[in-house]
């Protein structure tokens, strides 16, 4: 007997309902701390299935339950608000190809688009990037939005099995086994790319090596710590 298609649930299922409201809670956060503007967007997987939740065209700052939207694998809607982002593809292909990832993030964050353009590479000199690749973050080249699955899926091919990627002229995309981890991750890269920015001012870095990265304990494994931190921010912002 041939293996049955995985079930996907209803946008309404109870099951979703903690990942909706972290979803709407991921997006806040990404605009709380600045990273994204009217623009960018957080998806998650629907546990098991080949369909993701994301913002229904809506900008992370003001993203509520009624305007998120399930989409499947090839960017038809399942359920929720009408308007998927123009950029669906970027979710679509990291997920198909990353079956690791259970979270992506898409952000316009300033600090990735100055080291997409730069000659030198972005890379590590705090703990705070310990998840990044030592060597630097690797960047997708191709101009232009992500709104076709040929260019979602060369993304993905950027992204490799790495956990970001630098978009040329355009921003990031950044991949998490959860939403909080994707989420921490996207803060935590442009914190670097800030810190890097700052530094290649007075000159050089001596940036942390691979072997140097490992040494320290921090960073992922406890990522809720810094997830409770950021949300509590937003959440006492928007009292
Ligand atoms: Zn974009």
């Amino acid at each position: 007997m041939a293996a049955s298609a995985p079930t996907i649930p209803s946008f309404d299922a109870p099951e979703l309902a903690e990942l909706k409201r972290a979803l709407v809670t991921a997006a806040h956060v990404l605009d709380h701390e600045g990273i994204t503007d009217g623009y960018g967007h957080v998806s998650v997987r629907v546990p098991g299935a080949p369909a993701f939740l994301t913002l229904a065209a809506v900008s992370p700052g003001i993203a509520t339950l009624d305007r998120l939207v399930m989409l499947d694998l090839d960017g038809n809607r399942l359920g929720g608000a009408h308007g998927a982002p123009n950029e669906w593809p970027i979710h679509a292909s990291v997920l198909r190809a990353r079956p690791d990832v259970e979270s992506v993030c898409h952000t316009h964050s300033k600090w990735s688009t100055i080291f997409s353009v730069l000659p030198k590479p972005l890379q590590t000199l705090h703990h705070y990037g310990k998840f990044l690749p030592a060597a630097g973050v690797p960047i997708y080249r191709q101009a232009g939005l992500v709104r076709t699955v040929e260019r979602g899926d060369a993304l993905a091919a950027a992204l490799g099995d790495g956990p970001a990627v630098l978009m040329r002229g355009h921003g990031d995309t950044v991949v998490g086994n959860c939403i909080e981890q994707a989420v921490m991750r996207t803060i935590r890269l442009a914190t670097i790319g800030e810190l890097a920015h700052l530094a290649l001012q007075v000159g050089e870095p001596e940036y942390l090596t691979a072997e140097e990265l490992e040494s320290y304990a921090s960073d992922e494994r406890d990522p809720k710590r810094g997830w409770e931190y950021y949300t509590q921010r937003v959440a006492a912002a928007r009292r």
